[in-house]
This record gives structure tokens, sequence and C-alpha cells, in this order.
């Protein structure tokens, strides 16, 4: 049975820390829920913390699927690269037209837009065709501005003081 009558479309954006982990915390207050949650993420691949926290704690909430090439992002390889986030999008898109979800988020989808793996009509078209009970969360950098304006919430993470300017990298459990 669909949780929601009414979804909405939101933008995680903006160059500060918690976009992503704001999708998760959502995920996770979803699955308390009872929501059926698809989480797909561009651009990544491996074992991510949240990728092992969504199999052993959320795996019967959350269907989860990477669409990175598993090369470096900003790599050589633009036409892999490219490949690699047209088919995510076709597999993000199957999942939200497909009505099963009460909540999808498309992790990074906002930076493959911004990059040119993606064009904005793309993006468009997924909150054309979002199914009225299916909540749809798209993060990342650089939102394009038509995306906001047709988004029904847009929150930006300012970034007032980030330690990875001061060289920390990454870190397993807190960035990754
Ligand atoms: P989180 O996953 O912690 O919520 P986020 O989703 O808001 O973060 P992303 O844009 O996905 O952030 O950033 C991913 C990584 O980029 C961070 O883990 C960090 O190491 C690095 N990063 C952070 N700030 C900057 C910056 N200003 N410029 C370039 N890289 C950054
Ligand atoms: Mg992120």
């Amino acid at each position: 049975m669909n949780k929601l009558s009414e979804g909405k479309v939101q933008v995680y954006t903006g160059n500060g820390k918690g976009k992503t982990t704001a999708a998760l915390g959502l995920m996770l207050r979803a699955a308390g829920a009872g929501m059926d949650i698809y989480f797909g993420q561009f651009m990544k691949t491996g074992d991510t913390s949240e990728a092992e926290a969504l199999r052993r704690f959320l795996g019967h909430a959350v269907t989860m699927e990477q669409y990175g090439s598993g090369g470096e992002l900003f790599g050589p390889d633009r036409e892999r690269d490219t490949a690699c986030a047209r088919a995510g999008y076709e597999k993000a898109r199957a999942a939200l037209v497909s009505g099963r979800y009460d909540l999808v988020v498309l992790d990074e989808i906002l930076v493959a837009e911004h990059l040119g793996l993606l064009a904005v009509a793309d993006l468009l078209r997924l909150m054309d065709e979002r199914p009225e009970h299916t909540e749809l969360v798209l993060t990342g950098r650089w939102a394009a501005e038509q995306v906001m304006q047709r988004a029904d919430l847009v929150t930006e993470m300012g970034e007032v003081k980030h330690y990875f300017h001061a060289g920390v990298p990454a870190r397993t459990g807190i960035e990754m």
C-alpha cells in the first residue's frame, strides 16, 4: 500500500557537507514508517559504509544500485562514464515509474548532469514522470536552475568551513 498520498520533489545541493547524509537520514526515517525505498547512486561504486549499513540494517526496506564506472571521478574515460550514467538513469527511471517505491533517492544525479553525463531534460523528465505517491530526492552539488525551479523543496548546504580544505580526505564512517 502506498504510504504517501502526495509525494514531493526534494533537492539537496550546495558546497557544504550534508547532502548525501541528509538523504540517508530521510531514508532511515522512511524505513521506520514502513516505506519501500530505492537508492540509486550516480558515479559511485564500491563498498561505502552507507552501502554496508543499508544492506545490513535496512535490507528489507531499501533496494540499492550504484551506477559508477569504477574509474576515478573526473577520469579520462568520458565515454565510459557517460554510458554508465545513461544506463543508471534508465534503471533509476524504471524504478521511479514502476510505482513500487514510496521514496526514490538519486544520489549525485545533480553532479552527473552538471558534468554533462546526463541532460537537464533527463532530470525534468523524471520529475514529470514521478508517480503521485512517490517522494523523489535528488542530491549533489551544482543543481541546475531549471531543476530547482521545478522542485517542491530545495535545501542548499552552505559551506562555512570544511576540513577538506585543510587536507583532510574523506574518512570511512564519516564521509564514506
Ligand atoms: P556527505 O556525504 O558527507 O553528506 P555531501 O554529500 O554533502 O557529503 P559531496 O558533494 O558528495 O558531499 O562530497 C563528497 C566528498 O567531496 C566529501 O567527502 C569531501 O571529501 C569532498 N569535498 C568536500 N568539500 C569539498 C569542496 N569544497 N571541494 C571539493 N571536494 C570537497
Ligand atoms: Mg554526496
